[in-house]
């Protein structure tokens, strides 16, 4: 754990009792403040007291004593209204901030000799494999490296700061909003494209809130920025022109004249303004795709702006064993392979899927945000047929119309199956069943996790149901 200071001898409520925070609190706790934790969900509430975390109702109690309000990145700060504790501090006057500013005050606080160093990762999608990536990079070149924040660990819950140890932390774009004085030394932002708009009030609400990842950088910090779309592009050259720290542009579509690029496998390093030698990944088998080739271009170059050297790097991206739920192989059955893509929950992260296994029978749906699956439909002819889940099954069928041929299965287990029953009747060489769903997962399961686990759950029923019994 990270103990916080910054609010020693006073009084701070911290509101949302996640797994995060309550880390929180207790940081906060031994840091030497007075804590008042509350949840509107009494199982929440109930976790942190048995944690040690003391409960206030702050329906109940008095801000004006508050040195700040933490709050948990699930709740609205601003889109589609400001939660009611929110307006309550800012009538008040008591900042609002995220367990991602106490940490980057925890670190500000240091000298600079203990100072450890900071990784930050955001963008639309990518975040999750591009964290584990570097982070697997580092640990397999010796380093001491802590990896948390949006994925797995909540960061005040990860290993005490020292000035040898490397912070690689995932940035949502909720966190970075309640982060003022995080500083990263390599900050990294992959790509832009409609996500979350209703809280962050549009697009332009949405790139402000990545674009804060290079807030407080100076001239020794490096900002990496995947310039495939065109909003990430123009972020690339307005912070290039503001000349406040080094840019370095990443891409899985342009060769670059100083920067990295991964095109059709072959790696380009020209950081120095000079190309070396291209270098084969493609091998890296859990990063399919050029979605994911231009992960590997990010990582490279935040490894780069590490120090460690370029075959380093590589040896390492070669044995990187994946995440789940990222276009994941889970088996084969009778020759129909099940890739489980749960962790695609909007539409750009599908079609990357889409594009990096053509020709799949496609299970999709769920709980659909706001821009659909209409930008698909350039690569409906890649999809054999689809399988509609969840409560998106209607407006997805009115979508796919008669341009895509489709079946309103509503739940999981019925999809499974009959994707699996097609995949296997077409009698194709090594037909997939992709379950890509563009969708959160709210509607039917706890999160994008147990979606995951349930679709690998189906396909083991489909090998139980095949096995013969053996006769008593
Ligand atoms: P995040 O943490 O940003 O949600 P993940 O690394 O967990 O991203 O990947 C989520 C999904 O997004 C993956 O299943 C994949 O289909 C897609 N994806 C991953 N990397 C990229 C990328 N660089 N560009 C577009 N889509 C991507």
């Amino acid at each position: 754990m990270i103990p916080v200071h910054a609010f020693e001898g006073k009084e701070i409520a911290v509101f949302g009792l996640g797994r995060s925070g309550i880390a929180t609190a207790k940081a906060l706790m031994a840091g030497g403040a007075r804590v008042c934790a509350w949840d509107d969900n009494e199982n929440a509430r109930k976790a942190a007291e048995a944690a040690g975390v003391p409960l206030v109702d702050l329906n109940r109690r008095d801000w004006q004593t508050f040195a700040a309000l933490v709050l948990s990145p699930g709740i609205p700060l601003r889109f589609p209204e400001p939660h009611r504790f929110v307006r309550m501090a800012q009538m008040l006057g008591v900042p609002v901030i995220g367990d991602m500013e106490l940490f980057a005050r925890a670190v500000n606080d240091l000298k600079e000799i203990d100072r450890p160093r900071i990784v930050g990762i955001t963008g639309t999608n990518g975040k999750s494999t591009v964290t584990a990536l570097i982070g697997h990079i580092l640990k397999a070149n010796g380093k001491d490296v802590r990896v948390g924040g949006n994925i797995g660990v909540g960061v005040l819950d990860l290993e005490r700061l020292h000035g040898a140890a490397i912070y690689v932390l995932e940035l949502s774009s909720y966190q970075l909003d309640l982060a003022e004085s995080l500083r990263c030394d390599v900050a990294v932002m992959l790509n832009l494209s409609p996500d979350h708009l209703s809280r962050h009030g549009g697009m332009d609400g949405y790139v402000s809130a990545k674009r804060r990842i290079f807030r407080n950088q100076g001239p020794d910090d490096i900002a990496i920025v995947g310039v495939d779309d065109t909003r990430s592009g123009v972020m690339a050259t307005q912070l290039s022109c503001e000349g406040l720290r080094r840019v370095i542009p990443v891409s899985a579509e342009y060769g670059l004249g100083r920067g990295v690029a991964v095109l059709d496998g072959m790696l380009q390093d020209s950081l120095s303004g000079r190309a070396e030698p291209p270098v084969d990944i493609s091998t890296a088998r859990a990063l399919p795709g050029r979605h994911n080739h231009q992960n590997v271009a990010a990582a490279y170059a935040a490894c780069r702006a590490l120090g460690l050297e370029p075959s380093d790097i590589i040896a390492a991206i070669l044995t990187f064993p994946g995440l789940p739920h990222r276009l994941e192989t889970i088996g084969a059955i009778e020759g129909v392979r099940f890739i489980n893509d749960s962790k695609a929950t909007n539409a750009q992260a599908a079609e990357q899927a889409i594009r990096a296994f053509p020709n799949a029978w496609w299970i999709v749906g769920g709980r659909p945000k706001e821009e659909g699956i209409d930008d698909l439909a350039p690569l409906f002819g890649q999809i054999r047929k689809a399988y509609l889940i969840g409560e998106s099954t209607e407006a997805f069928a009115r979508a796919l119309g008669d341009k895509l041929e489709h079946v309103k299965c509503r739940t999981l287990d019925a999809a499974v199956e009959a994707a699996f029953n097609d995949a296997r009747a077409s009698g194709e060489a090594n037909p997939v069943v992709l379950f890509s769903p563009a969708c959160a997962s709210f509607d039917q399961f706890r999160d994008f996790e147990q979606r995951g686990n349930a679709f690998r759950q189906e396909a083991a029923k489909l090998v139980k149901r095949r096995t013969p019994t053996e006769p008593a």
